[in-house]
C-alpha cells in the first residue's frame, strides 16, 4: 500500500500556547517509501519496521486503498506531540527532526519494530478480569461507544475479514474478548458503551466491568478509546476520556471513519476539526497530550500508524 503524504492544517488554538512557537510537521504514511521533499533529509521515513507493517497477508480483497487527499498540512505546538517512551525530546530542538506517523500526534521512535501481524486468533471470552489470560504478555484494549466501528477496526487491523464478528456472537458482547497476535500479544475487544436499546441497569454493570479491567489489569499497555471523527464528541465520549484521564490509565484516542467528510451533516465541520476539538474538551484531565491517530476502515487510513504505534509501546513495555 502507497498512500500519499497528507498534511494537516490543524490551527494552533488558544488553549494550547507552544512554550515558544510551533512546528509544521509532515505527518506522513507508514507505508511511504520515499522521503518528503516537505522534511529534512535526516527525516527520511523507510525503516523496516514501516516496511513489515504494510506486509500483505490475508489481504481483504474487497478493500481498496483510496489515495487520500493531498497538501493539507499539520500545525502542531510541540508540547502536544506524544513522544514515546525511550525517545529522548528535549523540546524544540528535537521536534524540528521528530518523525511523526502520518495522521496523528505521534512521533516515532527506535522500539517502532516487529509492527507486522502475521497470526490472529480468537483466545477467550472473559466476563470478569480475574478470568483473562494469564500469561502476562502485553495488549491493548479496544473501548468506543456502540456503532463507532470498532469492528471494522479491528478487522482492518488483522487484515481479515470477519475476525470481529466472534465478539458480536450472542453472549459475548458484554465480554472482555482476547485475540493472541504473533503468539505474542493481545488485540481486546470489550463491549461498546452507550448502546441506546440496551436497559440502564445492563449499562451500569458494563461500566462496572470495563473499568474494573482497566484499574487492575496488569498487562494493560493501552485503552484505545474509539471516537468518530466524522461527528462532533459525544458527553459519553468525554465522559469516558476523563475517566481514563483521571484514573491515569495510559490511553490513545482513535478517530474513526475520517473518510466521511460530508460538511452539511456533521455540523459543517470536517474530521481534523473533530479531532481538534475533542482534544481542547479533555485537555483539563491529562498532564500531557494523550497520542491520537486518524483512521478510516474504508481506506484503511491509520492502520499502519496504529500498528507502529503498538509495536513502540510494546516493544518498550516488554524491555522494561
Ligand atoms: P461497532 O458497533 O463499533 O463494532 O461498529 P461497526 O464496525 O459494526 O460499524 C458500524 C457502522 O459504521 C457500519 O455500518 C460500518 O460499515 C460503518 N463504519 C465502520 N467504520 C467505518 C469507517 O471507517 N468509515 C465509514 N464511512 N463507515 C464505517
Amino acid at each position: 500500500m502507497l498512500l500519499h503524504p497528507r498534511l494537516l492544517l490543524l490551527p494552533i488554538v488558544s488553549g494550547y500556547p507552544p512554550p515558544s512557537g510551533s512546528f509544521r510537521l509532515l505527518l506522513f504514511s507508514a507505508g511511504k517509501k520515499t522521503p518528503s521533499p516537505f522534511l529534512p533529509r535526516s527525516c527520511s521515513f523507510s525503516t523496516k519496521a514501516q516496511v513489515a507493517a504494510s506486509a500483505p497477508l490475508e489481504i481483504d480483497d474487497s478493500i481498496s486503498p483510496r489515495i487520500v487527499e493531498e497538501g493539507a498540512q499539520v500545525q502542531i505546538p510541540f508540547d502536544r506531540l506524544f513522544v514515546p517512551p525511550g525517545v529522548d525530546f528535549a523540546g524544540a530542538a528535537d521536534a524540528a527532526s521528530a518523525r511523526v506517523l502520518r495522521g496523528s500526534n505521534i512521533v516515532l521512535g527506535p522500539y517502532a519494530h516487529d509492527a507486522q501481524i502475521s497470526t490472529a486468533d480468537f483466545v477467550k471470552s472473559s466476563t470478569k478480569t480475574e478470568d483473562c489470560p494469564s500469561d502476562g504478555i502485553p495488549e491493548f484494549a479496544l473501548v468506543g461507544r456502540s456503532n463507532v466501528g470498532k469492528s471494522s477496526l479491528l478487522n482492518s487491523i488483522v487484515r481479515r475479514k470477519r475476525l470481529a464478528l466472534t465478539s458480536k456472537k450472542p453472549g459475548k458482547t458484554q465480554c472482555i474478548n482476547h485475540f493472541r497476535i504473533n503468539d505474542s500479544w493481545y488485540l481486546v475487544d470489550l463491549p461498546g458503551y452507550g448502546y441506546a436499546a440496551a436497559p440502564q441497569e445492563l449499562r451500569v454493570n458494563w461500566d462496572d466491568f470495563t473499568k474494573s479491567y482497566f484499574l487492575n489489569r496488569a498487562t494493560l499497555v493501552s485503552v484505545f478509546l474509539l471516537i468518530d471523527g466524522s461527528i462532533p464528541a459525544k458527553k459519553i465520549d468525554l465522559e469516558y476520556a476523563s475517566w481514563l484521564g483521571q484514573n491515569q490509565i495510559p490511553m490513545t484516542i482513535i478517530f474513526t471513519k475520517c473518510d466521511k467528510r460530508k460538511k452539511k451533516k456533521n455540523g459543517g465541520k470536517r474530521p481534523e476539526e473533530h479531532v481538534e476539538d475533542f482534544q481542547k474538551l479533555i485537555s483539563e484531565y491529562f498532564q500531557e497530550a494523550p497520542p491520537w491517530i486518524m483512521t478510516s476502515s474504508v481506506t484503511n487510513q491509520g492502520r499502519d500508524e496504529i500498528l507502529l504505534h503498538m509495536a513502540q509501546l510494546r516493544n518498550y513495555w516488554l524491555k522494561h
